[in-house]
């Protein structure tokens, strides 16, 4: 071994590896495109105990093979470090253990700076791009990934939380799910987990137990209404409310709409062609479309009648909550004696869980924050062509909602 005065070298200089360790030796094997560069440390170096952390241990042997890390690229060279890894006897717990370095996580096959150069492109661009951009294994820079955003999320404070938002958005073709909660206060993807059955209701229970958060300490949920989230709330959250989510409430006037003119365009061909002028919001309709739906309204079409149903019970929210529970059952009464099957049967729908759509009026709680989560998750989605796993879909969730610095954290 060398003295670690004994010469000048730029990567021991660029790698800024703390002593005892220094760069004894590279080599640049051009045929592989790559550099080496080893790592050694000088002779009498004493370390601190990985176990009991006692300063002063005296090596007790070293270890006969490499170990390497691939670093940042030096130039267009592929960098890997090496070095033999000693292992020191502690006088204080008796425990033989290898040492802890500083230039890379234990057990990482990355230092820590190209785990970190991994990172902030995973979060810009798709990761096959990054993979092919750094010629390794995407499943290898996932686990990178999915260390950093999990310890990133340890950290997150969820200790204050009462009001949660939940909804369920597909992750691939082949209906597989994963339900997202939001702290509605903070705006934080604080859990999400596979599926959208009662068990996720379980599965969220148990991820507050694990933060020592009381089950009665959630009052407020917002979602859709699906059997399976209303029972899992009941069960799992006795003392909760909901609030069910107006834009879901929208979406199955929307569709019940949709099959009233279905069913009418088979005697109305006028209809052909007009799905989304009654659809649409009035104020976001093309010239083209407001001016179709203009001469089908003065028409006396049955699609209309459930149109200007549709636009009377959007106007309910914007109501005074005092005449709210009047609106709806007024409204209520008007769908059920449309005559239309479908109108009919949404207004059924709605009335089973009126409690929970007016409950609105007391909450103001509606999903609108999921489905921005949503729009930029089906974006990263196209981005990254496919996650894989839901694991890793899950940890990008939670890394771009949450803009979590996962380089700053280690
Ligand atoms: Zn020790």
């Amino acid at each position: 071994m060398k003295n670690f005065e004994e010469e000048y070298n730029v990567f021991q200089d660029a790698l800024e590896i703390p002593k005892p360790w220094y760069v004894f030796h590279n080599e640049l094997a051009k045929e592989e495109n790559t550099l080496h560069i080893y790592i050694e440390y000088q002779s009498g170096a004493e370390f601190s105990c990985p176990n009991c952390g006692k300063t002063g241990c005296k090596v007790h042997d070293i270890q006969d093979q490499d170990r390497t890390w691939r670093h940042l690229n030096f130039w267009q060279y592929k960098t890997i470090l090496h070095a033999r890894m000693p292992r020191v006897k502690c006088e204080s717990c008796g425990k033989i253990r290898t040492v802890v370095i500083d230039w890379a996580r234990p057990g990482a096959g990355f230092s820590l700076l190209f785990e970190h150069h991994v990172l902030s492109l995973m979060v810009e661009m798709p990761v096959a791009a990054v993979a092919r951009e750094v010629g390794e294994h995407d499943m290898r820079l996932w686990r990178v990934f999915k260390y950093y955003v999990n310890k990133a999320m340890e950290n997150i404070d969820v200790s204050n939380v009462t009001r949660i938002a939940m909804d369920e958005t597909s992750r691939a073709k082949g209906h597989k799910y994963v339900t997202f909660f939001i702290d509605m206060d903070t705006k934080r993807l604080i859990f999400a987990t596979t599926g959208k059955g009662a068990d996720v209701l379980q599965v969220f229970s148990q991820f507050l137990d694990s933060k020592g958060v009381l089950h009665s300490q959630i009052k407020e949920f917002c979602c859709d209404m699906s059997p399976a989230f209303i029972s899992g709330i009941e069960e799992k959250f006795p003392n909760a409310t909901i609030t069910f989510d107006k834009f879901h409430v929208m979406k199955m006037v929307n569709e019940a709409l949709d099959q009233v003119r279905k069913q009418e365009q088979a005697t109305q061909p006028e209809l052909k062609n007009s799905r989304y002028a009654w659809l649409k919001n009035p104020e976001n309709l093309t010239e083209k479309q407001g001016s179709k739906l203009a001469k089908l309204k003065d028409l006396d079409l049955a699609t209309g009648r459930a149109y200007r149903m549709k636009l009377s019970l959007q106007k309910m929210w914007t109501k005074h909550p005092i005449l709210s529970e009047l609106y709806f059952d007024e409204w209520h009464s008007w769908a059920i004696r449309s005559r239309l099957e479908p109108m009919i049967k949404v207004a059924k729908t709605l009335k089973q869980h009126k409690g929970g759509i007016l409950r609105w009026f007391v909450t103001k709680m509606t999903n609108g924050l999921l489905e921005g989560i949503n729009s930029l998750v089906q974006a990263t989605k196209r981005k990254a062509r496919g996650y894989r796993t839901a694991d890793n879909f899950i940890a990008m969730a939670y890394a771009t909602v949450n803009k979590l610095d996962l380089i700053g954290i280690s």
